[in-house]
């Protein structure tokens, strides 16, 4: 079998389409969505993560305000400008570049941020409403993977899917919109006894760990629609899914490549919540 490629660019650029025709209908009701990015310090991965979200809000159409903090900014000096963002009517999402300088604590930070504007979907009270299935914002990553599994075609419900990674921003998301899609899921972690075993079950296989070629072929079920959400960067410069491509092509049915795969859906459907964090806020 050769996998199929669920090609980000084709879809993140849908995404990005649908997000634009959403910000035209809401400019012909006087609401232009604005995104406000906060970046502290230099961080080089981050500066290119904030450059490419400012980028993407220009080609949808959506006012962007990109706020650079040196490195030194402390706590409350963030704190304040977090609050007033949020009180700022103009502003409909506010987005903090992490990672943080190590004498911010990223958790008040985010909880600082009104889950009306929380369009990273990182707030315990955006978290909570995707437990319980309440409107919410989903947060960008699981949610494009969700987008590239569908596009598949393949049906979610009564498979078996196999999350790799149980971080507060991939991992368990992941899992909790796979359920939601009434998959079985089973989350695996760095604890997990037979890790080999439980991912040649899956259907569906979401790799969430940050280690490069992680997933061998050997794990992966004849057929299944493998997600590679690793981006490692190789000592040859190169960027690097968690699993192991070549390998992965002769047993999937389809497969997400790295680059090109789920970092553009992700920057995609960030641009869908701001889209519906204005359109929300507006009443719309
Ligand atoms: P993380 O370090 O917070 O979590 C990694 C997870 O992998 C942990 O839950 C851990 O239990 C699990 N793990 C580690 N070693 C393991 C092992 N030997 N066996 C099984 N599980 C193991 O990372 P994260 O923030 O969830 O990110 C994961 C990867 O996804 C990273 O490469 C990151 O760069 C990438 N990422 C990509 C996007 C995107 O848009 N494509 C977004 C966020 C993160």
């Amino acid at each position: 079998m050769q996998a199929q490629i669920i090609d980000g660019k084709i879809l993140s650029a849908q995404v990005k389409a649908e997000a634009a025709a959403e910000t035209a209908a809401l400019k012909e009701k006087g609401v232009t969505p604005c995104l406000a990015v906060i970046l502290v310090g230099e961080d080089p991965a981050s500066q290119v993560y904030v450059r490419g979200k400012a980028k993407d809000c220009h080609d949808c159409g959506i006012d962007s305000r990109v706020i650079r903090l040196p490195e030194e900014t402390t706590q409350a000096e963030l704190l304040k400008l977090v609050g007033e963002l949020a009180a700022d009517k103009a502003v409909n999402g506010i987005l903090v570049q992490l990672p943080l300088p190590a004498q911010i604590d990223e958790k008040a930070v985010i909880d600082a941020i009104p889950p009306e504007k929380d369009v990273d979907g990182f707030s315990p009270v955006n978290v909570g409403r995707m437990q319980i299935g309440e409107p919410c914002f989903l947060p960008c990553t699981p949610a494009g993977c969700i987008r590239m599994i569908e596009s598949t075609g393949t049906p979610i419900e009564g498979k078996r899917a196999v999350v790799i990674g149980r971080s507060n921003i991939v991992g368990k998301p992941a899992a909790l919109l796979l359920l939601a899609k009434n998959a079985t899921v089973t989350i695996c972690h760095s604890r997990t006894a037979n890790l080999k075993e439980l991912c040649s079950s899956a259907d569906i296989l979401v790799a969430a760990v940050g280690k490069a070629g992680f997933v061998t072929g050997d794990m992966i079920k004849p057929g299944a629609v493998v997600i590679d959400v690793g981006i490692n960067r190789g000592e040859d410069g190169k960027l690097h899914g968690d699993v192991d491509f070549a390998a992965a092509c002769e047993k999937a049915s389809y497969i997400t490549p790295v680059p090109g795969g789920v970092g553009l859906m992700t920057r995609a459907m960030l641009m869908k919540n701001t889209v519906q964090a204005a359109a929300r806020q507006n009443g719309l």
